[in-house]
């Protein structure tokens, strides 16, 4: 075993590296740029070593300083963790070359599987089932468009090179093909450096179903079972499970042994994801239907390993560095058991509401579900923030994972469901609230599983207020009656029965409530009675102060254990229930205030231009693509809110701004 690694990432998947190293007595090194100087992942680990700016390209992607920092810290090895350099067979060859190990597939493997069209070749050759498509060398746009007619449609191209769900075009029939390929061509080039792409089958009701495999230097190769990813957004994992429904030990076998024989076709080494697409011809009753087809490999550890940890109990990293080491695997296949069911939930900086958009933001409020709360084990919250951190525009928008095991998978759901319920986020938009959604939804209760899951279940899924407007303004009126009496019970001259009515007897308070004005009246009646009265919803209020910060409301027939914080005008109201935010609305301070902006066209996050579809002068058409945006790893087209003529160009193509900046102006059509 090392004595000493360094871990090149940051976030959860470095604190989680350092975890096990610290356990076996492995110590650590850790790397971080200018946004991390305080991050916990550099506290998690015993050294650290400053490598550059706060962008990718300056730090986490420049491995020539991360090769000097192993080398002046005495480590042996580097663990790369995931994303980054993790799948970059030149870092591979440059630590080997360093004298340094790379825990991690020797750089050949990361080669022969980094592009898709390439891996489909050499699996084809190792008869590893593929998608039926098109993944050769020719990339004459006549040529490409024959071979998708000939494969049918609906179609999928991919970028070659692509990855993290970019460089994909689903297209639905054979008139869309130039223009889809041409768009994709574009992002690819633009994300991969390279516009190769190949061509398959959009398969039915698809499924995603990957299997961990592991490999050791003494020729060993097991593979850990499956997991099932098929509830994604824009073809990103969003919830994650093992065993997969309707997995049955004969097909588990069989995709086990493909994937075994895919690793094997490149003397695979370490821990490693074979992912297959799984087509339901027959629907989500018939999975002893399921075909599965190859689909890429991922020649590293994995985002959602946790799930095969929790239902083998072992700990995946420390047996990559134990291979990394050269020890033979830990154990044969036949030794290996799974128990139970776990799930994996992405917990992202991102709005849900307005398609996913990531967000940024400091973490004002940030609470963890309590996993004394649960069974031993059976809740596991991975992350790399601590409360007051910021999610900063260079990283990826993941904030956690939150991890779940029970005896069957109903029990994990009813876990999920509660340990989601106990995270609480304050500060930017996150997608808790829709993830308890999904785990809600007909189609996950039921294991009817499938790619679309998302869109299908939509309407339950968004714009949803599960606390409802009266809660929601009782909470905020009991709130600030809370804060009042605080104040007041600080005071040794004032009384202390309960709230007192400064005088009055009614009292107005008004709210913003996602985007409606509402007046709420509420009346002081003998011995500290209060009563609301919300349009036609009037009745008592109660408000009882529990020790921790959290009150038990009653209004309108409901019973509510509550917790609130305030930023600035919001207050943030969570239940069991769910969570909303509402503005309270300070009449003086508004007085007068104007409305409507203009013809302002503002950046919605920090990033960087990529390009303006418009010049000055050009006559444009409410909805109309202006600019295009590209931030946290997305592009964003800014459109125009209204018919118009553009007057001015604010940035220039490759110009960085800041949230909220003006990037182009326009003058309204008369
Ligand atoms: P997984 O199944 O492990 O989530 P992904 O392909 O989604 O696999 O990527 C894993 C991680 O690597 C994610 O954090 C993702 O954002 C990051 N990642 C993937 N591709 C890239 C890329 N080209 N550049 C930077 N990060 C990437
Ligand atoms: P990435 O490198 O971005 O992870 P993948 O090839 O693994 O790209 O595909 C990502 C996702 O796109 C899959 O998980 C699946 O949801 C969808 N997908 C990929 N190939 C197909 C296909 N042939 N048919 C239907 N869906 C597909
Ligand atoms: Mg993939």
């Amino acid at each position: 075993m090392f004595n000493k690694i360094l871990i090149a990432n940051r976030g959860e998947i470095a604190c989680r590296v350092a975890a096990t190293a610290r356990r076996l007595g492995v110590k650590t090194v850790a790397v971080y740029s200018d946004a991390d100087a305080r991050a916990r992942h550099v506290a998690a680990c015993d050294e650290a070593v400053h490598i550059g700016g706060s962008a990718p390209k300056e730090s986490y992607l420049q491995w020539e300083r991360i090769i000097a920092a192993a080398q002046a810290t005495g480590a042996q090895a580097i663990h790369p963790g995931y994303g980054f350099l993790s799948e970059n067979e030149d870092f591979a060859d440059a630590c080997a070359k360093a004298g340094l190990v790379f825990i991690g597939p020797p750089s050949s493997a990361i080669e022969a599987m980094g592009l898709k069209a390439e891996s489909k070749r050499l699996m084809e050759k190792a008869g590893v089932p593929l998608v039926p498509g098109y993944h050769g060398t020719d990339q004459d746009p006549a040529l490409l468009q024959r071979e998708a007619d000939r494969i049918g449609y609906p179609a999928l191209i991919k970028a070659s090179a692509g990855g993290g769900g970019k460089g994909m075009r689903v297209v639905e029939k054979s008139e869309d093909f130039a223009a889809a390929l041409a768009s994709c061509q574009r992002e690819a080039r633009n994300s991969f450096g390279s516009d190769a792409v190949l061509i398959e089958k959009y398969v039915q009701r698809p499924r995603h179903i990957e299997i961990q495999v592991f490999g050791d230097a003494h020729g060993n190769c097991v593979y850990l079972f499956e997991r099932d990813c098929s509830v994604q957004r824009r073809h990103q994992k969003v919830l994650e499970e093992a065993p997969a429904p309707g997995m049955t030990p004969e097909l588990r076998q069989r995709m086990g042994e493909a994937a075994v024989a895919a690793a094997k076709a490149v003397n695979y080494v370490g821990a490693g994801t074979v992912e297959f697409i799984v087509e339901q011809p027959e629907g989500y009753d018939h999975p002893e239907a399921m075909r599965f087809y190859f689909m890429e490999m991922n020649t590293r550890l994995q985002v959602e390993h946790p799930v095969t940890e929790a239902i083998t109990g072992l700990d995946l990293v420390e047996w990559q560095l134990r291979v990394a080491g050269g020890e033979p695997l830990p154990l044969q296949q036949h030794e290996l058991r799974m128990t139970g069911h776990a799930i994996e939930a992405r917990i992202c900086a991102e709005n849900p509401d307005n398609q996913f958009l990531p967000a940024t933001g400091t973490l004002r409020v940030y609470r963890k579900p309590a996993h004394a709360a649960f069974a031993r084990g059976a809740v596991r919250f991975d992350d790399g923030v601590r409360e007051g951190d910021a999610i900063s525009p260079f990283y990826d928008s993941m904030i956690a994972k939150l991890i779940v095991h029970g005896d069957t998978r109903e029990q994990a759901l009813a876990r999920l469901d509660a340990a989601l319920a106990e995270t609480r986020i304050v500060g930017l938009a996150t997608n808790v609230q829709f993830l308890r959604h999904v785990v809600g939804s007909e189609s996950f209760a039921k294991a009817r599983l499938d790619t679309a899951l998302i869109p299908r279940e939509s309407a339950v899924l968004f714009q949803q207020d599960r606390v409802g407007t009266p809660t929601a303004v009782a909470a905020a009126v009991a709130q600030t009656l809370l804060g009042e009496r605080a104040l007041e019970g600080a005071d040794p001259f004032s009384r202390r029965d309960g709230f007192r009515s400064h005088g009055l007897t009614t009292r107005r308070f008004d709210f913003d409530v996602a985007g409606a004005t509402l007046q709420a009246m509420l009346t002081y009646g003998r011995d500290g009675a209060l009563t609301l009265a919300l349009g036609d919803v009037q009745g008592p209020l109660l408000i009882e102060p529990l020790d921790d910060g959290r009150f038990d409301l009653q209004f309108a027939g409901r019973r509510d254990t509550v917790q609130t914080w305030v930023t600035g005008e919001t207050v943030h109201v969570f239940t069991a229930r769910g969570a909303t935010s509402l503005v309270e609305i300070d009449l003086l301070a508004h007085a007068g205030e104007g409305e409507g902006e203009g013809g302002r066209l503002t950046a919605p996050m920090p990033g960087k231009v990529v390009s303006f579809a418009v010049k000055a002068g050009d006559a444009v058409k409410k909805g109309q693509a202006l600019a295009v945006m590209e931030a946290m790893k997305m592009e964003h087209t800014i459109a125009a809110p209204a018919d118009g003529t553009v007057a001015e160009l604010l940035y220039a193509p490759g110009d960085q701004v800041a949230e909220g900046a003006e990037l182009l102006t326009l003058a309204a059509a008369n």
